[in-house]
Order: C-alpha cells, then structure tokens, then sequence
C-alpha cells in the first residue's frame, strides 16, 4: 500500500490527522461536483466527516483506495460520491444498455444493500443515473424487469448477483467503478468465493475501493488480487 497518512501528517501536528486539524472542510472544498454538493446540501450535509476528508481526493482522482474505519464513520458517502461524480455526465446524449450497468456496489446483507441504495440513489439521479437494488430472499421477476429496462449502477448482494449473471441479464463488461463495502462481513458470510468470481468478471483496468473493518479471513488475498497501486486509508487507529 502506499500510506498517504504518513505524508499528509508531515504538516500536522503529532499525533493527530490531517481531518483532526482540518475540523470545517466542506464537500466542496475537497473537489465535490457542484451537482452533488447541492444533493448533499438538500440533504443536510455539508461538511466531509474524517474518512471522507482523507479518502475523497484519491476517490475523486480515480485511483483504488482501501479503506478501514469503524461502524458510523461515513463509509457510504466516501464511495457513493466518487461513484456518482465519475459515471455523472457519462449518458449525456448516451443509451442505456440493459443489464450493463457502468458501476457495481456489493455489500454482503440485503439490509446493508437498501441501506446504500438509499444513500446512493439521490446522488446517482443528480446526473440522471438510476440505481437497481439486487438481493436474495425474494422472487427475482422485478429485479430483472429492472434491469431489462436499462440500468447505471447495481447494488447487490453476491450471491443473488451470480445467480442473474448466469441466467444472462446481467453483464459487467461495462463496469468503471466496483465497490466491496464490509468485505470483512462478507468473508465472516463465506461470500469471498462468490465475490472472487463477480469481481473476475469486471473489466481489470476499473477503478476499485474496498472497505473492510480487518483484512482477516481471506479479505487480504482479495486486496492483493483487485486493487492495483492502492492507497491505504485508515480512520480506526483505536481498535
Ligand atoms: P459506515 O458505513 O461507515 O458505518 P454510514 O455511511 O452508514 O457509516 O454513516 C453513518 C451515519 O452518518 C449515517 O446516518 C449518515 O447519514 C451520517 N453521515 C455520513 N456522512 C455525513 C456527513 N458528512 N455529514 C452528516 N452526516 C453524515
Ligand atoms: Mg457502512
């Protein structure tokens, strides 16, 4: 990993990070598209909390990030931003193909992947991007009648993913940016073979970022495996 932590600390005082001595520093000041500054705003937020402040300026800048920060911390916005900024614009005077979506989120839980979508939707629509929700559990005749009708970004749990994948309406050629959020809960879930081959299945030269509270279990060998020339951000030196 390269550890930008240790450079940007260089101008803070010891022991604290650059977020800590940066206590005010908006969306905006981090280089947000005016579009989603504005969705956030109608949404209440303005100022970047510490994982958002360290992790957006390579998020933004394209480059694969691995992220480690506590339960709470703002994980969902810190990827859902990027994601947004980056497909943004991408169908101005574009056709949306069915099934191929430009972005893919995995999260391990059908309530983690509403909970994401939720955050993830009104930003994606600043752009008019949609989003589809895709989880196990339930009769999947709507999720496909969703994707036929063309969609930008897929949020889903793994394993009702590869079971659509195989079925053919869902195809990741097209895929720019893939999110792995709790890849920790994931590996605890035995979802590491599953993701391994969804992930194998996204063009190599996208942009990656992965969250994960450890790199225990396996999460390491997929670190190694996706994330190329990575920067490490951790905001949870305490456990
Ligand atoms: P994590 O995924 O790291 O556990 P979440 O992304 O679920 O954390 O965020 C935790 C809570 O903090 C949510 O209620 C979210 O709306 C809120 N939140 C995140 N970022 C901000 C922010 N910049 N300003 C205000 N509230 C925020
Ligand atoms: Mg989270």
């Amino acid at each position: 990993f390269r550890l930008s932590r240790s450079v940007r600390d260089a101008d803070a005082p010891k022991g604290t990070t650059l977020s800590e001595t940066l206590p005010e520093t908006t969306f905006a000041d981090l280089g947000v598209p005016a579009a989603l500054v504005s969705a956030l705003a109608a949404d209440g937020k303005t100022l970047a909390f510490p994982i958002q402040v360290d992790t957006l300026p390579d998020t933004l800048g394209g480059r694969d990030v691995l992220g480690r920060g506590k339960t709470g911390s703002g994980k969902t916005l810190a990827f859902s931003i990027p994601m947004a900024a980056r497909l943004g614009g991408k169908l101005a005077g574009g056709k949306r193909r069915p099934g191929r979506p430009l972005g893919l989120v995995l999260a391990p839980t059908r309530e983690l992947a509403t909970q994401i979508s939720a955050v993830l939707t009104p930003l994606a629509a600043a752009y008019g991007l949609n989003t589809t929700t895709i989880f196990g559990g339930v009769n999947q005749t709507r999720q496909v009648t969703a994707l036929k009708a063309g969609v930008d970004i897929v949020v889903a749990c793994p394993g009702r993913l590869e079971d659509l994948m195989k079925q053919g309406f869902v195809n990741l050629d097209a895929v720019e940016i893939t999110v792995l959020d709790e890849a920790d809960h994931m590996a605890d879930l035995g979802f590491l073979p599953v993701v391994t081959r969804i992930l194998d299945k996204t063009p190599s030269n996208g942009q990656r970022l992965l969250f994960s509270a450890t790199l225990d279990n396996g999460v390491d060998k997929l670190v190694k495996r996706f994330l190329h020339n990575e920067v490490l951000h951790s905001v949870d030196e305490a456990t």
